[in-house]
């Protein structure tokens, strides 16, 4: 009798334990599923961040990104005194590009401005797409005299680029406007000032930078 009952728990604590093995291997392979959406959904999460905050066309930072960086620039200047500068980058001529060229020409030359300019700043400094072919650079802790010479070096690699695949010999230039966070300033006022900017370095002849008084 004791040997019968012996057996009968033996065979049900092996059934047990074959159905807890069972167990440990779904929840494994569930976990494992869940660690794999898990690592889709962080892409998924970033890809929409990228979204929101990238040009589509040449995956600089976009208009919405650039005038939240200047608002809080701004923010961070009346708080610590450090200041930054506004420069606006207008490709010339643009529209005869286009025309001339082709819209996708066009295209490839603004993705070709965008790197290069990029390329040409500090990784504090934040760089995108305002609209069209227009740019803005917001450069972090400099007055008007250092961002002279960032704007300078970006007009000048700007102009050095051989869009020969376009056309032989096809050149572009931009003109820039600069414009210093004047303290207390509504970031809308240094836009306008340093669009001012930009406007005269047009009228002065183009492909040229251009501090705002
Ligand atoms: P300026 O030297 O005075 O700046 O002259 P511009 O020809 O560059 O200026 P305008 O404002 O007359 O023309 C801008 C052109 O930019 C017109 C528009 O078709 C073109 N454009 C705007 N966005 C895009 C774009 O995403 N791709 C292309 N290929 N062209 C664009
Ligand atoms: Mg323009
Ligand atoms: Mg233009």
């Amino acid at each position: 009798m004791q040997w019968f009952s012996l057996t009968a728990t033996f065979l049900q604590f092996s059934g047990l334990g074959g159905f807890i093995a069972n167990l440990r291997k779904k929840v494994k392979k569930n976990f494992n599923e869940l660690a794999l959406r898990n690592g889709e959904l962080v892409k998924a999460l970033q890809r929409i961040k990228d979204l929101a905050m990238r040009d589509e066309l040449t995956g600089v930072f976009n208009r919405r990104f650039l005038m939240e960086a200047i608002r809080n620039e701004k923010l961070r200047c009346d708080r610590t005194g450090i200041v930054f500068t506004l420069c606006i980058v207008d490709v010339d001529h643009f529209k005869q590009v286009n025309d001339q060229h082709g819209h996708l020409a066009g295209d490839q030359v603004l993705q070709q401005i965008a790197r290069t300019a990029s390329d040409a700043l500090r990784q504090t400094d934040i760089f995108g797409r305002y609209g069209g072919e227009e740019f803005a650079m917001v450069l972090t802790g400099t007055t008007s005299e250092g961002a002279i010479i960032t704007a300078e070096r970006v007009r000048r690699h700007i102009e050095e680029i051989d869009f020969t695949s376009i056309s032989p010999g096809f050149k572009v230039t931009v003109s820039i406007g600069i414009a210093d966070s004047l303290g207390g300033e509504d970031p809308a006022l240094t836009f306008k000032r340093a669009d001012e900017a930009l406007s005269a370095a047009k009228e002065g002849g183009r492909n040229r930078c251009l501090v705002a008084p």
